[in-house]
């Protein structure tokens, strides 16, 4: 019998809507082959601001499992699920997590933080168990590996924090996604003061930034989202900081990327951070 390299899915495979690419990439990981993972928001999408497609309602109603970030992440999910009528039961990944804040809201990034990504794995887990109990042996061996993994991960990272000099634990940062991350390893993201992301930044605000910078010795500037990159660069010059390159946040990459999983993503922005902190 020829076998055909197609996209065609297992047979009996549970169908498993997943929010975002971060976590269809764990479904991935505890479902293996037993599950059919579509993401909404693909790599490179930007979950915050996702508008649906019609195609989405009709993959929500096939769904025998729709799993979310929650903490107001998917702000554009109610109105899909209205218009789905899918009854699949959701679960919501980051249950058992205490939230950081983000302003006056629950900040929804959770799962920069390693440890919080096995809370995740383990919610997951419990949810394709319930879906599908006949796989609930393969889900749980799945799982266990995978958090084994995190669980090197999460060393990985602690480790090359460590070779960081704990005065040099600092960025500049128009990123508003590294809460947990911040919390959890010990690099302070000093946000940029009095200076607004949304329009063009004036020669004041540039100058208010290098003193922040001086004043604050803060090694790296991650502003990749400050509109003119010789901005940045005239920032870098003045100070002496280093420019960061790019961080990963809310989506991983497609396969050419630098980050198709979560466990790339994170090794790239460690590897990022400690090359632009450090010595
Ligand atoms: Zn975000």
């Amino acid at each position: 019998m020829l076998a055909f390299a197609s996209p065609a899915r297992a047979p009996g495979a549970l169908e498993v809507v997943a929010s975002f690419s971060i976590i269809g990439d764990f479904v991935k990981n505890v479902g293996g082959d037993r599950v059919n993972v579509t993401t909404l928001v693909g790599p490179n999408g930007d979950v915050h601001v996702y508008a649906p497609a019609p195609a989405d309602a009709k993959k929500i109603a096939d769904a025998k499992l729709l799993v979310i970030n929650g903490l107001g992440l998917e702000g554009w999910l109610p109105r899909l699920l209205q218009s789905s009528g899918g009854k699949a039961p959701i679960t919501v990944a980051t249950n058992g997590i205490a939230p950081l804040r983000l302003g006056s809201d629950a900040d929804p990034h959770a799962w920069q933080s390693v440890a919080n990504a096995k809370i995740y794995v383990a919610n997951i887990s419990d949810a394709l168990v319930a879906a599908d109990p006949r796989d609930a042996e393969a889900f749980r061996a799945n799982a266990g590996r995978y958090a084994a993994e995190l669980d090197a991960l999460e060393r990985e990272v602690r480790a090359a924090v460590a070779q960081i000099p704990p005065a040099h634990r600092k960025v500049i940062s128009t990123h508003d996604a590294f809460g947990y991350f911040a919390s959890a390893y010990g690099i302070e993201f000093v946000a940029p003061t009095g200076v607004s992301t949304e329009a063009e930044p004036s020669a004041r605000d540039v100058a208010k930034i290098i003193s922040q910078i001086k004043s604050a010795k803060i090694p790296a500037v991650f502003l990749e989202n400050f509109g003119d990159p010789r901005l940045v660069s005239r920032i870098a010059a003045e100070t002496g900081s280093k420019v960061g390159g790019t961080l990963f946040s809310d989506a991983l990459t497609d396969e050419k990327g630098p980050c198709p999983t979560y466990i790339e993503m994170v090794r790239h922005n460690i590897k990022t951070l400690t090359s632009a902190l450090g010595n």
